[in-house]
């Protein structure tokens, strides 16, 4: 069961690699299906792939990757034993936010399918983005955490103190589940 699983989030991110549904294809050097374990019990959302990500195909490894690290380790979570993904999968110029249409096109093509699959207890939307775009209706039965994102906790003193807030209560609230 567990292998059939696996095969089938490798099969959705050999499709993202090749994904040309909306416009962001033509300027992405590399897409970012995501990463993490099949069976992984919790998962993060992050908005869209930055610069880093588009260079290397891997999730949260530039700045604000650093800084989830940081989180992660500073509420007692492993990086290796979690999913880490985005709404939207490819770098969109400049940085800019996904449109609309980027980012539910993304969502009912691939992300929704992430999540179904790899049914995760608890989902983290880091950020508006993830926060706006993820329907309720594959949230149901989980236990949502919503926060702020990375990229911004990073930067303003007054959102890196929640944050670390939000992480530590996350990092309580899985010890308490396993
Ligand atoms: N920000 C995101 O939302 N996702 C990434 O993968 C990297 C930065």
């Amino acid at each position: 069961m567990i292998m059939k699983r696996k095969q089938e989030v490798e099969r959705i991110a050999e499709k993202i690699r090749k994904c040309t549904l909306c416009r962001l294809w033509k300027t992405r050097n590399k897409a970012v299906p995501g990463e993490g374990p099949s069976n992984a019990k919790i998962m993060f959302i992050g908005q869209a792939p930055g610069r880093e990500e588009d260079k290397t195909g891997r999730p949260f490894v530039g700045r604000a990757g650093k800084f989830l690290n940081e989180l992660l380790e500073n509420a007692g979570m492993n990086r290796k034993k979690v999913f880490i993904t985005s709404v939207v999968k490819c770098f969109p110029p400049r940085n800019r936010l996904p449109t609309s249409d980027e980012a539910k096109t993304c969502v009912e093509t691939y992300l929704k399918k992430q999540i179904l699959l790899i049914n995760p207890k608890v989902v983290v939307l880091l950020g508006k983005v993830a926060q706006k775009y993820v329907p309720d209706e594959l949230l149901s039965g989980r236990i949502v955490v919503k926060t702020i994102h990375p990229a911004a906790g990073m930067r303003f003193p007054r959102m890196r103190k929640k944050i670390k807030r939000d992480f530590k209560l996350l990092g309580k609230l899985v010890e308490e589940l396993s």
